[in-house]
């Protein structure tokens, strides 16, 4: 299911909500009530503690093996980097992703919705994959390969790799992975 932090476009909510079961063979729905990320919220860097609120979405977790996906507009972080699309734990049930730095805007160009919502089906498949228990991928065009960048994101495909895609596995047992 995915959970909105904060002000989510709906637009962009309802297109992950009908391509995501493409990739998991799952069904996906909307969750109606948004999560408030601003207790996650870092005075210092001006941006979200991505961890914090990967935590707070456990309270949408019902048992049961359904994955929950955070999707949000904020700019996340973790301590040792500037940045991170994502957060998820590995063979767990919770993923978050940011379009904070999906977007064109960001970087001083056009909005072009187009590609934003193409970067956030990647960014969702592969924060997903982890909670699948997948782990990064170094193939080129795998959608488990680690993007540091949007152009490393539009680089890769949306699919998983002959590898990866056989390895989406249901145990579970966690750690944390961006
Ligand atoms: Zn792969
Ligand atoms: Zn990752």
């Amino acid at each position: 299911m995915i959970v909105p932090a904060g002000e989510v476009d709906a637009e962009l909510l309802d297109y992950l909500a009908l391509v995501l079961p493409a990739s998991f063979a799952v069904p996906c729905l909307i969750v109606a009530e948004s999560l408030d990320p601003e207790s996650c919220y870092d005075s210092t860097r001006r941006q979200y503690h991505s961890t914090r609120l990967l935590g707070r979405l456990g309270r949408f977790d019902q048992g049961g093996g359904a994955k929950i996906l955070g999707v949000t507009e904020i700019d996340l972080f973790i301590p040792i980097f500037t940045f991170v699309f994502g957060a998820a734990q590995v063979g767990g049930s919770l993923a978050l992703m940011s379009t904070h730095r999906l977007r064109q805007q960001f970087y001083g160009l056009p909005e072009d919705r187009k590609r934003l919502w193409d970067r956030a089906e990647k960014e969702a498949v592969h924060e997903l994959g982890h909670t699948f228990g997948l782990r990064h991928c170094r193939s080129f065009d795998c959608v488990m390969r680690l993007s540091n960048s949007v152009e490393e994101v539009d680089l890769k495909a949306c699919h998983f790799c002959q590898l990866c895609g056989p390895g989406l596995s249901l145990e579970s047992g966690s750690t944390l992975a961006a």
